[in-house]
């Protein structure tokens, strides 16, 4: 999870685009595949996990302008998918919501079909980054079902969402499932691919203060779970439960 790709020491959430480079160049390196959300949703209904292996979803919160500028081109020299969640009252404004990047500008209606023409799918990120668990019931729907509207008008047809400031609660998940959309996005967390609730899919939060030994260990420590690993975990604690026992 992605949000501003600029040099901006006053925002904790944003990376330096020589910094994305090179995390992407690590991935490729080491054989990781940069897939669509869409193909990790598939694999997962299908249960087909082991598709998911050595796979990463990239994302990015808010749709700020430099994600057109300067992410853009990255993704675009290596082929690489990414989805980008808009505020979708707020294309062409600025982030308000967020005191250290207030500044930060987010991408016109123009660059958000821009970056759709160039192969990057759009999610909703609310229509004003509504903190959801705060709002009634007919506000909470109307900040999903407008701007689930808003992603068909700019050409979206695959309807996925995430959840500002990682907020949500049990109302607030029933609620994106009524709005039509096909999965949300959480923040943080991890879960099991084989128990996986595809309304609250974990993310690592990627900061301005992570370096690519950090990185690296993120990504080595997945936060969904295959079936290979959950399996070899499983063993793992049948063998100690077994020594535990011989040693009672
Ligand atoms: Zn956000």
């Amino acid at each position: 999870m992605y949000h501003s790709i600029a040099d901006n020491p006053d925002d904790l959430y944003s990376v330096t685009v020589e910094t994305f480079r090179e995390q992407l160049s690590w991935l490729s390196d080491h054989g990781f595949e940069i897939v669509t959300l869409s193909f990790l949703l598939q694999a997962l209904r299908a249960r087909s996990h082991g598709d998911l292996l050595k796979k990463v979803v990239l994302t990015f919160d808010d749709g700020y302008q430099d994600f057109f500028t300067d992410a853009l081109p990255v993704l675009s020299d290596r082929g690489a998918p990414a989805t980008v969640f808009l505020v979708t009252d707020m294309l062409g404004g600025r982030a308000l919501w967020n005191g250290a990047a207030a500044r930060g500008r987010l991408m016109t209606e123009d660059e958000v079909r821009a970056i759709k023409a160039r192969g990057m799918s759009l999610g909703s990120h609310t229509a004003t980054h509504a903190n959801l668990p705060l709002l009634d019931e007919a506000e909470m729907l109307r900040e999903l079902t407008d701007s689930c509207d808003r992603l068909g008008f700019l050409g979206e047809s695959f309807r996925v969402f995430s959840y500002p400031w990682g907020q949500w609660s049990p109302r607030v998940v029933e609620t994106v499932k009524a709005a039509g959309y096909e999965c949300a996005l959480a923040v943080g967390g991890w879960m099991r691919t084989a128990s996986a609730n595809t309304y609250l899919l974990p993310r690592v939060t990627m900061t301005r203060e992570m370096g690519l030994k950090d990185f690296r260990s993120r990504l080595m420590r997945r936060p969904i779970e295959t079936g290979a690993r959950r399996l070899c975990r499983a063993l793992l604690d049948k063998v100690s439960r077994v020594a535990s026992a011989s040693e009672g």
